[in-house]
């Protein structure tokens, strides 16, 4: 885009830029967002033939959530392994009855496509020995869960799809672009632009487009999180609600706004608690007497209520536990959580000087946020993602399509991108109005740059916000609210700035307020509670569902208002016996009436605001800047490289800097060949794992790991990949037999031949290759290996394989280590355990060790009922809680028999939220 008239560094002082200088552009389809829903929405696009224009307010490369790292799929609908109706149904059971199944069900039913064309892409999803997605269940019903190793390159990834040549020719991406409003046309009120500015240059653009697609992400600036940072919220900060107010404002329906979303977290650090990582593996949450305390599924309010309840109590505070896990299990959850979910969690727990395996981690909930992905708080959509505007979508965490996540973001984008790729350029003229009143909201605070600092204004909102309309809710707080928010207004109008950079964080100020009241007017006008903690109303305990089976829309009326209705359920496509939505007609609510609050006086004389300057303020306070030491000069050719990337270059012109002198550039070359991927890729880069410098070595490494979904399985990558298992790094030993595995491209001779290498990474690895190729025979040698952790994988590895038999588990049964009996003892569930056998699982349920015990359990749920009931019955009363989950895991199978019925009546009322939960499954 051209150049502004005023200055253009981010920190110089800018002027009010006139209309008549707006910068002008023109699409068929405008994406606003270029995140998860947003990328998707602008490739679909483009490829249905639509020329595409995506504004983006940071850079596509690294915004959004996806940036910040995904451990897995939450909600896989994997053919096999999980049935759409039975995801429809426990959506609709998750969200207490309040959904519109045809949209639950577009995720249930391409999710599974979604996944195949983001690994085609080269997105990475974590696949067993024999090339089967590696689907795990977290929750109690339902295994949905598709891990995702190298979630951190999922936004590279997108990108290098964006910047494919023949996509270049159809999207365009501005950078640093921010809408502030949907423009309309004035008659007919369909979508037909956009009116926003620069957030680096403050100039002002004005877009036509034939249809618009709004893909912001959730409103995570809402709530105040408990350590008081503006930023340091669960949700990607910059997603501050700019597309609920832009939906808002165009006239769009929302709904579900009072159901909001709050999270578990680690204390004091805004990042996700991970069940869905740490669970897997055996983590679990107590609280402060060891005690699990999570009765619910995982992905519902009710799970979130039982959270509240738990800290509120003498119980609290609770915490993640892993400190009974072995090292290497430990290990394994490190690598995941502190590198692909958040690198600084690692150095969070150091700075404590905790560790998972000396201090349970203590756990807290989050602030409170608008997301349909998580809950059900966005912008109403039909299954073809259209809001109620004509030509206006919503996708991703901002539209409303319960627990949603990212593989819905993904769907939702792309039946957006489908959907809107029909309409062409609109050509007529834009609204004046609509355009000057953007500019006023973007520029006013330049007037008056002298007016109350943004993170002032912002830090006193969401204080309001977490004293009034955090859960739980009453009607008198909730009146509080509104008035505060009214309030606010003319505060937020008042606001000073001087850059481009501080006009983006006041506009984004006027979203959040318009958020809160959204927030807040929901949650007063339904008048029972519902969705666990997401709407507990003191005031309204019950859930009613005679008259609130409905869902609650909220638009903004022609006089500028905002008004409810109370819409019924669309009939279930699956039904759900627990709900029965009585259907009916819409009731039109209107405007929601206050609670009279005695101390908030009359509502036509509200008290003014006091002096913004009174306010007590420890963001906004003024903090010596840190020296910051002079920069060195950036390596010249490091920064022709970084521009080559730009330019998605071939292998000929990445060749010099892989073969530069200096290995900082050679690293920072295989990092671009691992971006871009052009032909020859896997073989150059099978060569750098014999580069001298570990750093290179290990961008080596970590780029075909990533790029292993797209790499062609050719001969020179396979001998390159063969070399590399000579070289003396045992990392990128254990890389190449990983490539060579996940590609077929070894075969039982090689990798039983590294079954003696010294590194025990590198066999573990080996081991997993000769599970992939069935080699029992070598499997079964390596059962007597030094290492526990490689006989524990042999142990499982010889119930992975295609056509299991328990003989070769029998040494592993009298190992010396008990994690390898264990193991052993777990694995025989799978490869059937004999007769003769189910005498030894019995003897081990007296073993010292729990993990025996807990393994002989498990071996149990695979012989004769008559057999297993009665020393499992008895395992019952092991004093260690995993031993009896595995008991009545083993004792369902056997749910016929009326003894075994009887016994888990009786665990029902265990101690251990976990055993009563599954134990209770009996009775379904
Ligand atoms: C910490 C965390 C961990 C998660 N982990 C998982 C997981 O492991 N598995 C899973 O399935 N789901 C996970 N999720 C959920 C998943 O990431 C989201 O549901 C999904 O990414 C949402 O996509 P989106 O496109 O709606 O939002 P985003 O991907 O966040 O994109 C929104 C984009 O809009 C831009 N934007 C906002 N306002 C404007 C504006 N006015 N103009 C221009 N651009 C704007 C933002 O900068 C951003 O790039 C996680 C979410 C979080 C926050």
């Amino acid at each position: 885009m051209s150049s502004p008239a005023s200055p253009a560094s981010p920190d110089t002082a800018l002027t009010v830029p006139d209309l008549a200088d707006a910068t002008e552009l023109s699409c068929d389809v405008l994406v606003i967002g270029g995140g998860t829903a947003g990328t998707m929405a602008a490739l679909t696009a483009a490829e249905r033939g639509a020329n595409v224009l995506l504004l983006e307010k940071a850079h596509v490369r690294h915004s959004g959530a996806l940036a910040m790292g995904m451990d897995g799929v939450n909600n896989a609908v994997v053919p096999g392994r999980a049935e759409p109706d039975d995801y429809v149904a426990e959506i609709t059971r998750a969200n207490d009855g309040l959904v519109d199944q045809s949209t639950v069900r577009q995720t249930a039913t391409r999710g599974f496509a979604m996944v195949q064309r983001l690994e085609s892409y080269g997105v990475k999803f974590e696949k067993d020995e024999h090339g089967e997605y590696a689907v795990r269940q977290v929750h109690r019903s339902g295994s949905y869960v598709l891990p995702m190793p190298e979630g951190k390159d999922v936004k590279k990834v997108l990108y290098r799809q964006l910047r494919r040549r023949e996509m270049r020719e159809r999207i365009r991406i501005e950078n640093r672009v921010m809408p502030v409003r949907v423009l309309t046309h004035p008659e007919d009120g369909r979508a037909v632009g956009a009116a926003g500015f620069n957030t680096r240059t403050g100039e002002f653009v004005v877009v036509r487009a034939g249809a618009v697609i709004l893909a912001t992400g959730p409103c995570g600036r809402l709530g105040l999180p408990a350590s008081g940072y503006l930023y340091g919220t669960y949700e990607n900060p910059t997603n501050a609600g700019d597309g609920y107010a832009m939906a808002y404002h165009a006239g769009a329906a929302l709904t579900g706004i009072e159901c909001f979303q709050i999270n578990p977290l680690i204390k004091d650090y805004n990042g996700p608690a991970c069940a869905y990582v740490a669970n897997p593996f055996g983590g679990y949450q107590v609280n402060r007497h060891g005690e699990r305390f999570v009765e619910s599924d995982y992905w519902s309010g009710q799970m979130m209520a039982e959270f509240a309840a738990e800290l509120a109590s003498d119980r609290a505070p609770v915490y993640l536990k892993l400190s009974h896990l072995p090292e290497e299990t430990i290990d394994a959850v490190e690598s995941i959580l502190h590198t692909t979910e958040r690198p600084t969690r690692g150095t969070f727990h150091e700075g404590r000087g905790h560790d998972y395996r000396t201090h349970d981690i203590e756990m807290h909930i989050s602030e409170i946020g608008l997301c349909g992905g998580h809950s059900a708080s966005g912008v109403r959509v039909d299954a073809h993602a259209r809001t109620t505007v004509p030509r206006l979508y919503a996708a991703g965490d901002l539209a409303s399509v319960p627990h949603n996540y990212m593989i819905g973001a993904f769907v939702f984008g792309d039946l957006a991108g489908e959907d809107a790729a029909r309409y062409r350029a609109y050509e007529g003229e834009l609204d004046r109005e609509q355009i000057a009143a953007a500019h006023e909201l973007v520029y006013r605070p330049l007037r008056h740059p002298e007016g109350p600092p943004q993170p002032q204004v912002e830090y006193k909102l969401r204080r309001f916000v977490n004293d009034y309309v955090a859960p739980p809710k009453t009607g008198a707080k909730l009146s509080l609210a509104v008035e505060a928010f009214d309030r606010m207004a003319t505060e937020i109008a008042g606001m000073g700035a001087r850059t481009a950079h501080e006009l983006m964080r006041c506009a984004e100020v006027s979203f959040i307020r318009d958020c809160a009241e959204m927030a807040a007017r929901a949650s007063l006008a339904r008048t029972e509670s519902r969705w666990g903690l997401y709407h507990e109303r003191l005031d309204h305990p019950e859930r009613d569902d005679t008259g609130w089976l409905h869902h609650l829309d909220l638009r903004k009326s022609p006089s500028g208002t905002m008004e409810f209705t109370a819409r019924p359920v669309e009939p279930y496509l699956v039904p759900v016996p627990e709900f029965d939505p009585p259907g009916g007609l819409e009731r039109h609510l209107g405007e929601v009436a206050l609670v009279p609050v005695a101390t908030a006086g009359p509502r036509d004389a509200a008290p003014a605001a006091r002096p913004a300057t009174d306010v007590p303020d420890p963001v906004g306070r003024a903090v010596p800047a840190p020296a910051v030491p002079a920069a060195e000069a950036p390596h010249p050719r490091l920064l022709r490289l970084l521009s080559l990337v730009e330019d998605s270059p071939d292998l000929d012109a990445l060749a010099p800097y892989l073969d530069d002198a200096d290995p900082a550039v050679r690293a920072a070359a295989v990092t671009a060949l691992g971006e871009t991927a052009p032909a020859g890729t896997g073989p150059a880069l099978a060569a750098r794992l014999r580069d001298g410098s570990p750093l290179v070595r290990a961008a080596a490494s970590a780029a075909l790991r990533e790029l292993v979904e797209v790499l062609p399985a050719g001969p020179e990558l396979g001998a390159g990949l063969r070399e590399a298992l000579a070289v003396p790094d045992a990392a990128v030993r254990s890389a190449a037999l990983d490539v060579l595995r996940a590609l077929r491209l070894g075969d039982a001779a090689l990798y039983a031949g590294v079954l003696d290498d010294t590194a025990v990474e590198v066999r573990v690895q080996a081991v997993r290759a000769l599970v992939s190729v069935d080699a029992v025979a070598e499997l079964s040698a390596a059962a007597a290996d030094p290492a526990r952790e490689v006989r524990v994988a042999v142990a499982r590895g010889l119930a992975a394989v295609r056509r299991p038999e328990p003989e070769p588990l029998g040494p592993l049964l009298d190992d010396s280590d008990p994690l390898v009996r264990g193991a052993a003892l777990a694995a025989l569930a799978g490869t059937g355990c004999p007769p003769g056998w189910s005498a030894r699982a019995e003897d081990a349920l007296g073993d010292p060790a729990w993990q025996v015990r807990a393994g002989a359990a498990t071996a149990l749920g695979a012989v004769a009922a008559d057999l297993a009931v009665p020393p499992l019955a008895k395992a019952l009363d092991d004093p260690n809680a995993d031993v009896r989950k595995a008991a009545v895991l083993s004792l369902l199978v056997y749910r016929a028999d009326p003894s075994a019925r009887t016994a888990l009546a009786g665990a029902s009322a265990d101690p251990d939220a976990d055993v009563r939960a599954y134990a209770a499954r009996a009775a379904r």
